[in-house]
């Protein structure tokens, strides 16, 4: 249930209304908003009797939400949220941001490259992983701790904040050490236990949509991890599966003007994984962003042909200039500031 209170509401009504909602057994969050405070109730199973609090003085109404997320809703808090990570911003009302790099760090020469090529094009945060969730056991899992090493190296090389993937919990001490933002990858997106963890740090999180996630199951991901005192999540739709297979999966960009209506957080896109085909990527950036997408994330390697991991998504540096140089005209004529 979210209480909302009137605007000319004072302190004391507010923390009457608090210890109203405690003396039921239950948690309130006061969520301070620019025009009036909101009141989240927290913990109750099914529906509460609100005939003690609707008749408190201050109180203005009271809404029942009855979904798995509450605190990622925008009933709960009405005004965006902006995710920053070391300085780059992600949200409402600003430019979208591209991370761009290589899907798995391979060796320290490639990193460095990766780095060089996307941030002379433009982008504003760097990607790779060094944990990699692959299909079979006998494709390459990455570098571990090696690589993010390298990837930091060439974070601080190129001035990008990096992104790196966390797949399991022990992993997250030497992920937080070496990279600005967590990344929760779509096959780990219900991995409960690791989205509680990653909600204890104060990493920034990007967390994507598992392959056959419902929004309200992607909306209830981010939940497990707000809920733990991270509001700092950003949403990635990176494709779902369906029957088709000439793309490696669907992009289900309606996503992204509906869950900005649903939730406060940011929504990128992640082309690369939704198509799985370097000749759609360009396409699917410019369509992301004509839908509102707060981001995208772009695989870029210095040599795709020879890539461990996905190279026939990934674009070469000088492909990924040129989508740049046409994305950058699209953002001019959507009214962002260029
Ligand atoms: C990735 O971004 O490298 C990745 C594995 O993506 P996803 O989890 O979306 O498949
Ligand atoms: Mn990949």
């Amino acid at each position: 249930m979210l209480i909302v209170m009137h605007h000319h509401a004072t302190a004391e009504q507010i923390d009457q209304v608090i210890d109203a909602v405690a003396a039921m057994g239950l948690k309130a969050e006061p969520i301070p908003g620019s025009l009036r405070t909101a009141i989240g109730v927290l913990g109750n199973q099914g529906y509460v009797d609100d005939s003690s609090i609707r008749t408190l003085p201050g109180v203005r109404e009271t809404i029942h939400v009855s979904k798995p997320y509450k605190m990622v809703s925008r009933d709960f808090h009405p005004e965006p949220t902006i995710v920053d990570v070391s300085g780059v911003r992600f949200g409402d009302g600003l430019n979208p941001v591209v991370i761009a790099g290589p899907c798995s760090i391979e060796t320290e020469e490639q990193m460095m490259i990766a780095a060089e090529q996307v941030k002379a094009a433009g982008a504003q945060m760097l990607r790779g992983g060094a944990f990699k969730p692959r299909t079979g056991p006998h494709s390459f899992q990455g570098l571990g701790v090696e690589g993010l090493k390298f990837l930091q190296q060439a974070g601080k090389a190129s001035g990008l904040p990096v992104v790196t993937e966390v797949m399991r919990i022990e992993q997250l001490d030497v992920i937080c050490e070496h990279a600005d933002m967590l990344q929760v990858g779509a096959r780990n997106m219900q991995n409960f236990d690791l989205l509680k963890e990653v909600g204890k740090t104060r990493h920034p999180v990007l967390l994507k949509r598992g392959m056959s996630a419902t929004i309200e199951e992607f909306l209830a991901a981010a939940e497990y991890i707000v809920a733990e005192g991270n509001s700092q999540v950003v949403l990635c739709e990176r494709g779902i599966r369906t029957f088709e297979k000439t793309t490696r999966n669907t992009l289900d960009l309606s996503v992204v003007p509906l869950i900005s209506e649903m939730s406060h957080l940011p929504i990128i896109v992640d082309p690369s994984h939704a198509t799985g085909k370097r000749s759609l990527v360009t396409a699917m950036s410019k369509a992301a962003l004509v839908v509102g997408a707060h981001g995208l994330m772009i695989e870029v390697h210095p040599d795709p042909a020879k890539a461990l991991c996905d190279g026939a998504q990934s674009l070469t540096g000088d492909g990924f200039a040129e989508l740049m140089v046409d994305l950058n005209g699209l953002l001019g004529y959507l009214g962002y500031s260029v």
